[in-house]
């Protein structure tokens, strides 16, 4: 196990396996930067299967036990099925995941359930056709998403968790209805408070609905009780509803911020690890692995990395929003 300068363990590793995506957030990627003319990383520059499935071994035998699959949109990257089932045979890996926005899980989610994938959280902003179609920036109707995540359930990616990003004056009079469809199915959403990721969203504080005004929303219609968290570094808040049927969780990275439990790396595409959300870059594996470099010396950078680790953006926020700086892309690194 290694821990950082504030004590904090490595447990938990995203790997964004492309920067591309068929969605245009306008949160995350909007539609006006990320153009038809926008050059993604071309194919040589991202990671192979091989060298991912290296850096998640070393990072396992580190202390990681939780892999989780991400983007851009994981499932575009082609036979992304054949990864999941090279990192299902890592020994000591307790957890494997992905997240999506579903547009393609139909097709791909018994595929990724025999590869070895344990659990899939499917994002969906809205029920609402029009604000899904603003939502996602393209005009994408609900239908072949909601197709996606039965056929998950179906396939036993079980528990089923559903991401919906809240917006004020966007989403936020809407989150009843996607509580009440997730409790009649048996999933679990987590509302995620809009954050300041990236440069390019233009976020704005007035923008944010308090994790605690979500909350307060649902229990309006549907009474619910706070709950302990699962595990140590879980960064959703639960509340279960009083009729004993389900639960919620809502991500309070704004206005509740916990870098203090913070256990994640990331692996950006073209493998640079990255520590915090919000860190403008981090050490690059690919050069070293592409010209040569042992286990043992990649394992030295992560140490290094991680060993000397400080940051926790969230709880600094208020101090440091008068002074912008350059930070990783959400799509880029995957939340
Ligand atoms: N494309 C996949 C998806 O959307 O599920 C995976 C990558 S996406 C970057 C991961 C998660 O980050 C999604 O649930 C998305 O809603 C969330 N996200 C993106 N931009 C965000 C923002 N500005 N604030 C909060 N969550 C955000
Ligand atoms: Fe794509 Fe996910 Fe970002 Fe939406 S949130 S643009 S689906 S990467
Ligand atoms: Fe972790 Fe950075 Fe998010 Fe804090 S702001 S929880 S340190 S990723």
């Amino acid at each position: 196990m290694i821990v950082d300068k504030l004590d904090r363990p490595l447990r938990d590793l995203r790997i964004s396996v492309t920067d591309r995506c068929n969605f245009r957030c306008p949160y995350c990627m909007p539609e006006e930067i990320y153009g038809e003319r926008y050059s993604f990383l071309d194919r040589d520059s991202v990671l192979t299967f091989e060298e991912i499935a290296r850096v998640a071994r070393i990072l396992v035998s580190l202390g990681v036990t939780k892999i989780r699959l991400t983007g851009g949109e994981p499932l575009v990257r082609n036979q992304v099925d054949r990864l999941v089932s090279m990192l299902s045979e890592i020994d000591g890996l307790n957890d494997l995941a992905m997240t999506s926005n579903g547009y393609l899980l139909a097709q791909m989610a018994q595929k990724l359930k025999d590869a070895g994938l344990q659990r899939i959280t499917v994002s969906l902003d809205s029920l609402d056709e029009d604000i899904f179609k603003q939502m996602n920036g393209r005009g994408f109707g609900t239908q072949r998403v909601i197709e996606g995540i039965a056929a998950a359930h179906e396939a036993g990616l079980a528990p089923i968790k559903i991401n919906s990003v809240v917006q004020r004056g966007v989403n936020e009079h809407v989150v009843v209805d996607l509580a009440r469809f997730a409790k009649e199915r048996g999933y679990i959403v987590r509302f995620i408070e809009y954050m300041d990721v990236g440069n390019l969203n233009g976020w704005q504080p007035t923008q944010v609905v308090s994790a605690d005004e979500i909350v307060a929303l649902i229990d309006a219609e549907m009474p619910l009780k706070a709950v302990d968290g699962n595990y140590d570094g879980e960064v959703a808040s639960r509340y279960a509803y009083a009729d004993g049927e389900g639960e919620i969780g809502v991500i309070a990275s704004v206005t509740k911020p916990f870098c203090g439990g913070c256990t994640r790396l990331r692996l950006s595409p073209e493998g640079a690890i990255v520590t915090c959300l919000f860190s403008g870059a981090g050490p690059d594996l690919r050069g070293p692995m592409r010209s040569g470099a042992t286990d043992g010396e990649l394992e030295t950078i992560v140490r290094s990395t991680w060993g000397g680790r400080t940051d926790r953006y969230s709880e600094l926020r208020s101090q440091t929003a008068d002074a912008p700086r350059k930070k990783v892309e959400m799509y880029h690194i995957g939340g």
